[in-house]
């Protein structure tokens, strides 16, 4: 069902503490974890706890947790004190999404080219 935890889901392991993850914040809907893989000096992704593919999907079924999202993505720049920062949310192979879990890149603390490859 949308939203229920799926067995396959790298990210609803995070969520339920069955894989490790360095969480820089946590609120009753979204966890704030650094991407194993950083791209640039500060690389943070931010989740929703609830499973959708993506963002496209939350924003559909559950639009307040998406708000969310988005706000712990700001949260999460301001305690690292970044300036600017690029939020990104990749949606389908084509455009990099690995982890079909809806997620939000923050990325900051290098300069930041326009557009990205
Ligand atoms: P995407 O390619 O947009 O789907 O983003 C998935 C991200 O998850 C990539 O940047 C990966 O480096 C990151 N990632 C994969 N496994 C883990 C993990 N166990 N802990 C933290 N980040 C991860």
């Amino acid at each position: 069902m949308a939203g229920e935890p799926q067995d396959d889901c790298l990210f609803c392991k995070i969520v339920g503490g069955k894989i490790p993850a360095t969480v820089v914040r946590e609120t009753d809907t979204t966890l704030a974890f650094r991407d194993i893989n950083p791209q640039a000096p500060t690389h943070i992704l931010v989740i929703p706890k609830v499973h959708h593919p993506d963002a496209a999907s939350l924003a559909a079924a559950e639009p307040a947790i998406l708000a969310d999202v988005v706000r712990e993505a700001g949260e999460v720049a301001a305690e690292e004190k970044l300036d600017s920062y690029r939020l990104v949310f990749n949606t389908g192979s084509g455009a990099g999404q690995t982890v079909f879990h809806a997620h939000a890149h923050v990325l900051g603390g290098r300069g930041l080219q326009w557009p990205p490859g």
